[in-house]
């Protein structure tokens, strides 16, 4: 089974997801927006189970959104997001996290192959993924 890892900027938090994603898509909701002020998401999601901090668990700080059930998962020292969780529970590493920490073209079964949430999106995307 795959195992990808990847770290904070600072070093001071490892995390490793076993197996391949649920889920791997661009998202376009107003809460990704909200929680993580980019203007669409590129998500990698694990069931929750899958993800595990594997060194500085004593750094990782996680913050709970006042209003939507989403938290946002970073390290202490450096602010580095490691992944967000969703309602469901899932645990969503942002491609660019994952592609920052293994050079290279993402895995194909990383890549985003659908839009989420395309109607409420604020950027126009002209590209052949299907758009939900
Ligand atoms: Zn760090
Ligand atoms: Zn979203």
């Amino acid at each position: 089974m795959r195992t990808s890892k990847i770290h904070c900027d600072c070093n001071a938090v490892q995390i490793s997801m076993s197996g391949d994603p649920k889920v791997h898509a661009f998202c376009h909701c107003e809460d990704c927006r909200e929680l993580l002020q980019v203007p669409y998401h590129s998500i990698i999601a694990w069931e929750p189970d899958k993800v595990e901090i594997t060194k500085g668990k004593e750094n990782v700080v996680e913050y709970q959104h006042p209003s939507k059930r989403m938290k946002r998962v970073f390290c202490k020292h450096c602010g580095d997001v490691l992944y967000n969780t969703n309602a469901m529970g899932w645990k969503l590493v942002s491609q660019l996290m994952f592609q920052k920490c293994n050079p290279g073209k993402l895995p194909t079964a990383f890549q985003s192959n659908a839009h989420f949430f395309y109607d409420r999106r604020i950027v126009e995307i002209e590209d052949t993924l299907p758009k939900r």
